[in-house]
């Protein structure tokens, strides 16, 4: 049990009442502050051991209570950012969860990131404009939106979502939200390019919930190529797995990039073709 002025709730901080009660484990001041905070961890000091294993076991008890009491100790002035939630991540204890914030990336950046969290789907090497999800200072996922990679699709107002990209070397809680936040973006700057169209890609075994979620369709499935084949080697997992495309219609005001002709091909290196061009395609005539 943690004395009444640590109420999160009440006027004035812990650390700054000019009379605080007594602690009820060592009779001193009661006193907590924030000692130190890095990434997505942080440290409490207090007047003694007892109080900071009662705060301790009363955060976790409490995810709500907890936002609230590192709010009142001015967590959110000291870093710059906004705490979207104190979580449980089931191995350091707690954690922070701050607020998702869409920002920029620089090309070679979103190159690294895939290599490193996404490699099976292999590097575009081109693509027209790219978009990364931060939670706090940690860089949670990026999206890059080019050409379809299906040439079929080309040259008619359309742009695909060639990869999304959530990191999953973090405690889920921190990317929560971080896929439908760039797919809600691609969409936006698509449209606010003039394209007409947004699609993207999923495995079949994919539920595509975000998707739904973000107001995309399904509009065909895509047999993966070559189940029969012998001679290609399977280099490319993603290759050999049904599909299914989505998209979103746009509703661009101005033209202020027109849509790519046939001849742009900028993004036909892109590891996706295995399966977008050989492949059999239900829904469209394969190029
Ligand atoms: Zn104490």
């Amino acid at each position: 049990m943690i004395g009444d002025d640590y109420d999160p709730g009440a006027t004035g901080t812990p650390t700054s009442c000019t009379e605080p009660l007594p602690c009820l484990f060592c009779g001193a001041p009661e006193f907590v502050e924030i000692h130190e905070i890095w990434g997505h961890e942080f440290m409490l000091q207090t007047c003694c051991e007892g109080l900071h294993q009662q705060i301790v076991q009363d955060m976790d008890d409490d995810p709500v209570w907890a936002r609230a009491l590192l709010r009142r100790l001015k967590i959110e002035p000291l870093t710059g950012q906004r705490l979207r939630r104190v979580v449980d991540d089931g191995c350091v204890g707690m954690i922070l969860d701050w607020q998702l914030q869409l920002g920029s990336a620089s090309a070679g950046q979103v190159r690294r990131f895939i290599a490193r969290h996404h490699a099976h789907c292999g590097i575009p090497t081109a693509w027209r404009f790219h978009r990364a999800v931060f939670n706090g200072r940690t860089l949670m996922g990026v999206a890059i939106v080019g050409n379809p990679v299906a040439r079929a699709l080309s040259g008619r107002g359309i742009v695909e979502v060639n990869r999304l990209c959530i990191r999953r070397d973090t405690p889920a809680a921190l990317r929560w939200n971080a896929a439908s936040m760039l797919y809600g973006w691609c969409a936006q700057e698509a449209e606010r390019r003039g394209f007409q169209k947004i699609i993207t890609y999923t495995r079949i075994d994919e539920p595509g919930t975000t998707l739904v979620a973000s107001g995309w369709l399904k509009e065909a499935k895509i047999r993966g190529r070559g189940w029969h084949s012998t001679r290609r080697p399977r280099s490319n997992a993603n290759g050999w797995i049904d599909k299914i495309r989505w998209s979103r219609a746009l509703h661009p005001r101005s033209h202020s990039e027109p849509p790519p002709r046939r001849s742009e091909t900028s993004c036909e290196a892109s590891m996706l073709t295995g399966w977008t061009t050989v492949g059999s395609v239900f829904g469209f005539t394969p190029a």
